[in-house]
Order: structure tokens, then sequence, then C-alpha cells
């Protein structure tokens, strides 16, 4: 990949615009983008746990290599930690690289490994080396607020949303977020901060952020959003789909406005209603209402009538990932409403979930099973760039809630089989331990798909040659770290949690790019594709994606590219929810 595909892409199509985009590639990378100082080192830059499995990758291809790493704490003085350890050959199959594991130290400090001459990224051992990371996450919701001045990102703007774009009318539906890199206002991805900081919300309680803003902050940055998300549900109660998507999938609502209603420049609203977008509503909504009972509890009433005005509307229908948010959202509703006639539905779509579970071997092949289908309809392996563990979250939060019920062993086999025999090998393929995109059945489009077993074959990411739309693997590995860590706790198994961690530290540097993918944490941090306030501390972006090859990319060369430089809200909410509930667990 050159930098003018870069350039072109970056231009024309930020990430969440297309979604619904589907059609031949335009333009397609050829060759791994793998920078030549690039480091060999492949480390977590935030650091570990003290009691936390730790392990360095140096990536080397030939036969023999360095025999062992150096690590020191760099500000312990006398008497600190400085050892030498083993490096071994690694024996998965997708990378030539030496592992090194350093688990066995314990005490907290700053250290650095040195291998071959090769210097690491600073990193720290100590007790909240994740937890601290929250508020920065959290904190980047208030530089992506619409409607108001956000002091030293924007004046107040938007003032003007929006006119509808089936019959012109103004509406109010000023508020809310800007999604990603740009200035627009998706319901699907920005739904899912209000999930996000309502779970850290859920998981950590007012210590969340050790003396900060506390509850209330949380709090005020959903009630915040949520004032757009109220205005978006119709006289119907459903909700519409977004403001200033672009008319035709394309940019042209992408700007800043006059804040005047009624000129030129206005940007309009889409008034479908998906599917998703209702499960996700209800979600919200419910959650709310729980989590403003104590402080608020005019306003959590208001959240809970939002609730079942759209619960009622809605066609509960969709793909295996929009059953999944349906599960969750019954399982709010119940939880915030009362059992009737929630805890019924929220086990009849569990049924649904269960009954799209692959529990035989396919494909010619005895190794890997427990996969989703992608829906009643497709037998195809579920794949999904954002959602990709929700089925398996979905049966275990059923089977959290509902245990006493007579298919609650069914829900728990189901994920266990789903972590067993599908995450845990598939992730076992490479040194990085992250779980691939996803299973195929042989080659569904004309490039690389990694052999498995029998006729199945992976991808580490998205097809490239399927549809436009693809982009890098942040919320994929963070919504399978959430599932990980949620397992974790509840099947008892520490194997899960150390998984889990693997998924984020290939977020924050243990990648072949040596490249922490958080803005203002770790090092190397890609600039990335906000082409209208630059850089938002706490921003995570797309990351890395991959070619036709299969081989890893990302834009290290300040090209814009949104596929993997992009920030979304996604990653954050997953970030979020997944890091709150392994504190949850520490
Ligand atoms: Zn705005």
């Amino acid at each position: 990949m050159n930098r003018r595909s870069f350039l072109g892409w970056g231009l024309s199509t930020p990430a969440a615009a297309l979604l619904a985009q589907t059609g031949p590639a335009r333009e397609e990378p050829v060759e791994a983008m793998m920078p030549e100082d690039s480091p060999a080192i492949a480390l977590n830059h935030l650091g570990f746990l003290p009691g936390a499995r730790k392990t360095v990758i140096f990536r080397y291809a030939g036969e023999d290599g360095p025999a062992d790493f150096q690590i020191r704490d760099i500000g312990g003085g006398a008497g600190a930690v400085r050892q030498t350890l083993p490096l071994t050959r690694d024996r998965t199959d997708v990378i030539d690289c030496l592992v090194g594991d350093f688990s066995e130290i314990h005490r907290e400090g700053m250290y650095q490994i040195s291998i071959a001459g090769e210097l690491g990224t600073p990193f720290f051992i100590r007790r909240d080396v994740w937890r601290r990371t929250l508020p920065k996450a959290a904190g980047y919701y208030r530089y992506q607020r619409c409607g108001v001045e956000v002091p030293g990102v924007h004046p107040a703007c938007h003032l003007d949303d929006a006119r509808r774009r089936d019959n012109g009318r103004q509406v109010d539906v000023t508020g809310g977020w800007h999604d990603a890199g740009d200035l627009r206002k998706w319901m699907d991805a920005t739904l899912l901060n209000a999930i996000g900081l309502l779970r850290v919300a859920r998981n950590l309680g007012a210590q969340w952020d050790a003396g900060g803003g506390g509850l209330a902050a949380l709090l005020d940055e959903v009630r915040w959003g949520n004032r757009y998300f109220l205005k978006m549900q119709d006289a119907d109660g459903l909700v519409w789909a977004d403001v200033a998507g672009g008319v035709n999938g394309d940019n042209s609502d992408n700007h800043w406005t006059d804040n005047r209603a009624g000129t030129v420049d206005d940007r309009y609203l889409n008034p479908a209603k998906s599917g998703r977008n209702q499960a996700l509503f209800v979600t919200v909504q419910a959650m709310a209402a729980q989590a403003f009972q104590a402080s608020d509890a005019a306003y959590a009433k208001q959240c809970l009538a939002a609730a079942q005005r759209c619960w009622s509307a809605a066609q509960r229908e969709g793909n295996t990932g929009d059953l999944a948010w349906w599960v969750m959202a019954a399982l709010e509703m119940r939880a915030a409403a009362g059992r009737d006639p929630y805890t019924a539905e929220a086990a009849q779509l569990g049924g649904r979930l269960l009954a799209l579970h692959a529990f035989a071997f396919e494909g010619g092949q005895k190794e890997i099973r427990g996969f989703w289908r992608t829906s009643e309809r497709d037998r195809n392996p579920y794949t999904d760039a954002v959602h990709s563990a929700l089925p398996a979250l979905a049966l275990l939060e059923l089977a959290r809630a509902l245990p006493e019920h007579p298919n609650a062993a069914r829900w728990r086999d189901a994920v266990r089989l789903h972590l067993d025999e599908y995450v845990t090998p598939l992730a076992a393929h490479s040194a990085y331990a992250i779980v691939p995109f996803g299973v195929f059945l042989g080659s569904p489009t004309a490039e690389t798909y990694r052999p498995l077993a029998g006729d199945l074959t992976y991808r580490y990411f998205m097809p490239v040659r399927k549809q436009f739309w693809w982009l890098g693997m942040t919320s994929h590995l963070e919504c399978y770290a959430l599932l990980l860590a949620e397992a974790a706790l509840f099947f008892g198994r520490t194997e899960y949690r150390d998984l889990a961690y693997r998924q984020l530290e290939w977020v924050m540097g243990a990648n072949p790019f040596g490249a922490c993918l958080m803005t203002g944490e770790g090092m190397r941090n890609p600039y990335p594709h906000s082409r209208f306030v630059g850089l938002i501390p706490g921003g995570i972006m797309n990351g890395i994606a991959g070619n036709t090859k299969d081989a890893p990319i990302l834009d290290m060369q300040n090209g814009f590219d949104w596929r993997t430089t992009e920030y979304w809200s996604p990653h954050n909410a997953y970030y979020l929810w997944a890091v709150s509930t392994l504190a949850r667990a520490a």
C-alpha cells in the first residue's frame, strides 16, 4: 500500500458511513505495510498487573537468534530488579519469533526490556495499570459533544440539526456526540457510548476514577448523549437512524454549519428505523433507568417509559448479532421494570440464539466447533468487526440472570464450547494470542484464507475483496476481551482472564508495529484520521487491518487512512466495558 492510496481512502470515506455499503473494493493493498523501522520487540506499552501473565515477543526469522532478554526496574535504585530471562522459539504457525515470559516479576515499578541491543518501550508493573486509563477513555466522549461549546476543542456546533430527508421538516435533534473522526451522529455507534459508560458505573461504582468526578461525572456524560437519543424517538416509539450520515452514504453532511435552522447548510435527519438501533436504544434507556434511580427518580422514570414504548413497537428480528442485542435489551428491561414479561422474552430470544450455535463439527474436520451462524437464513459462520463476541456474551448474561431456568445449563455449555473449542484453539495459532476475525468455509473471495482444518479456513483480519467496508480489528478484539473477562468471573477460569488481556495488549502496543492505538498512551501512536478536531486524548483508533494476504497493515506514515487510524465510538465503548469488567475481577 502506498501513501497515495491511503490519501484516496482518507478523504472520501470516514468509517461509519459505509456500514451498509457493499460491492467490490475500489483499491486494495498488495503488500504488507511494515515500515522498515518497525521494532522487533512487541510488548504492551501500558504494562501489567503484578500477578498477571507477562509476555514479550521478539520478531526473528532465523533459526538461532538471541537466547535471552534483559529486564530492569528503571526507577528502583539499589537492589532493583535486573534480570536475564530466557527466550524460547515460538512454535505457532503465524509469525517467526522468540517469546519471553516474565510473569514471575511481581514487584511494582517502571521497567524496560532489552533484546539484542533493541530497547523496548518502558512500561509499568502496578495494580492500576489498566484502570488508570479509564478516565482518559471516558473523557474522549466530552471532546465529541455536539451542540455545545467544548472549550479548547470547538465552539458550539450544529445548533441547526436537522431537517428530515423525507419531507424536509425541521426537527430539533441537536446535541449528542460526534461519532468518529468526523461530525456525524450515528445512533448505532453512539448508543454504545452510553452502554460503555453505564457499564463502568455498574462495574466499579463511585470509585471508578479513584477520586475524580466519581459517578456524577459518568452520569452527566450519559445524560448529555441521552438528551439526543430521546429526541431521536419518533411518535410511534421507534428511533431514527442518524443525523448527518450523508444523503447517499456520502460525506455531504460532514461539515460545520452556521447554527441557523432553515439555511442551506442544514444537515439531514435519516428517518430509517433499523432493528439493531431499537435493541440498543431499549438497552440504554433500561440501563439509565437503573443507574439514575437513586439520584433522579423522575429522569429514571422517563427513560424507562421511553424504553417501554420502543420495546412495544419493535420487531425482535434480525441476524445473530441483532438477536444477541435483543437478549441484552430484554435482560435490562427485566432488571429495570420487573420480571414479566421480560423473563420469558429473554429466555425465548436465548433459545433462538442457541439454535444458531454450531454444536457439531463442520467442514470435514474435528478440531474447531462452536461458532455462531450468521442468521436463521444464512448458515455461514457469523463474523462482525464490532460486536463479534456478543452472541456468547448474551448467553452468558442470560445464564447469570436466570440460573434456575431449565435451559440455563445449555446456555452455559454453549458459551464454554465457544470458548474452549473455538476461541482458545484459534488464539493459539499465533504468538500474539489474538482471536482471528472469523472462520470461513473455503475461500469465499479471491484472497488468502488461512487453512485451519478440513474445509475450514480463517483470517485474522476482514476480507478486503468482499465489500468496500473493511477496517481495523480494535472493537472485535476488545469485544472478545470483554467476553473472556466475564467468562473468567463466571466460570472461575484464570486462563480466560489471561487471554482477555492479550486482546487488549495487542491494541496497546503488543503488535507487529509496536504501535499503541490510544492517543495519549504508549508510544508510536499513528496520527489519527480526525480531520475536524485533531488529537483527542483517550481516543482509540480502528487499528490494524489486513491486506489480501491477511498480513497486517497500519498507517504509520500520516496518511490519514480511515480504515486503520480513524477514531470510532465503539472502540472506546468496548474498551471501557472490558477494562472495567477486568478491574471488577481484580
Ligand atoms: Zn456538532
